[in-house]
């Protein structure tokens, strides 16, 4: 039922490519560990056309059929990682000599991925505020290819306004892809809003429990979701079936974790306006958020990100991130637990020196699905 929009996001989360076994009527889909498939003759594959499990998994099948339907996409692909997923979306649509408009405020690795690897291959790459659709139009070049987006950013939570930068790809005759990690498709549907492709790392809160690292790419042109199968399949960074099934387990929590996510945050980010020591918090929930009106069209909630500075630099920062218990000082984001990380000596690391570096005083927390009053009493005791 992956094209069924008859039925609620809920509902799809839990059924959509997964249906009962029809051999056992196992009501979940087993973990297909097996790494070939056997043929009744030669070319003559059964039930799925299963040959090889770089190429398909029936596991693997399912959550991409579950994933395009909740993105409201017609094709799903997962990947070995969000980056697997960012490199083969990327070399799919560029080739030597183009250009990629890439957000100023994007994750380290997606920079990483351009500023270190793609522009050895001659892919050409200009960071931009994407929130300014002006700027956005003025850096399109003749050979701009892809318009690379986050929203909310990573880790400033700047916000973009998807259906505006879908006209500016579409005049430039450009792709749109839209990073949707930290909103989710329960929050946000980019691909409603004119967006050629979504990418996650399936490792957040799709995944949702810190237990596996995975990546996914999803689209409705047929041509593009070809050009990402070859890739994927030519370079081989596929998941495995029991990382596939993991991801497939969490994401039928989703729209459960992402309301408590939401209201978790928006209590933390209340008892973080109110600290002395916060100079400034950065949530798209916020009215005074440059991106506020757009977030509020755009997304359902807000979601669990919230990321803020502390007076006293980078040292003092770097205090409070060692001094929380419940928060545990780490990267990723998107789980259960909470967590807390210093983006520019940890996540964004890699940006340091270019545009996309980020302050020093600044702290991002995933905020999780603990007691709500327990999570400000942790900050507000490690902010002393
Ligand atoms: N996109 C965003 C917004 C991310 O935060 C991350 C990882 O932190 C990635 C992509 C890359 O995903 P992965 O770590 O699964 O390779």
């Amino acid at each position: 039922m992956s094209e069924d929009t008859r039925w609620g996001f809920e509902t799809r989360a839990i059924h959509a490519g997964q249906e009962p076994d029809p051999r056992t009527g196992s009501v979940i889909v087993p973990i297909y560990a097996t790494s070939t498939f056997a043929q009744d003759g030669v070319g003559g594959l059964r039930e799925g056309g299963y040959e090889y499990s770089r190429t398909g998994n029936p596991t693997r099948t399912a959550l991409e059929e579950a994933l395009a339907s909740l993105e409201g996409g017609r094709y799903g692909l997962a990947f070995a990682s969000g980056m697997a997923a960012s490199d083969v979306a990327l070399r799919s649509m560029t080739r030597p000599g183009d250009h990629v408009i890439l957000g100023n405020d994007a994750y380290g690795g997606t920079f990483r991925l351009l500023d270190k690897v793609l522009t050895l291959w001659g892919v050409e790459y200009t960071p931009v505020d994407l929130a300014d659709l002006a700027a956005t139009r003025a850096a399109v070049r003749p050979n701009t290819k892809v318009i690379w987006a986050e929203t909310p950013t990573n880790p400033l939570l700047g916000i973009a306004d998807i259906a505006g930068l879908a006209s500016v790809a579409a005049e430039a005759g450009a792709r749109l892809v839209i990073d949707n990690t930290f909103a989710t498709p329960y929050l946000q549907s980019p691909l409603g809003l004119g967006a050629d492709v979504v990418l996650h790392s399936t490792t957040k809160y799709l995944g949702g429990h810190s237990d596996v690292v995975g990546g996914a790419l999803i689209t409705s042109d047929e041509e593009l979701n070809d050009q990402f199968a070859f890739l994927r399949n030519a370079a081989g960074a596929v998941p495995g079936p029991f990382d596939s099934w993991l991801v497939l387990r969490g994401a039928k929590t989703l729209a459960l974790r992402m309301e408590r996510h939401s209201d978790n945050a928006e209590r933390v980010v209340e008892a973080l306006l109110g600290h002395e020591r916060v100079t400034r918090v950065y949530y798209p929930g916020l009215t005074e958020h440059p991106g506020h009106e757009t977030a509020a069209k755009q997304m359902r909630r807000f979601g669990g990100m919230v990321s803020f500075a502390v007076e006293g630099g980078e040292e003092a920062a770097l205090r409070v991130a060692a001094s929380t218990k419940l928060f545990t000082l780490g990267e990723s984001l998107g789980g259960i637990e909470s967590l807390i990380e210093h983006p520019g000596r940890m996540t964004h690391a890699s940006t340091e020196g270019s545009p996309l570096q980020v302050p020093a005083d600044l702290l991002r927390l995933s905020v999780g699905i603990e007691d709500g009053a327990d999570l400000v009493t942790d900050l507000l005791g490690a902010l002393g």
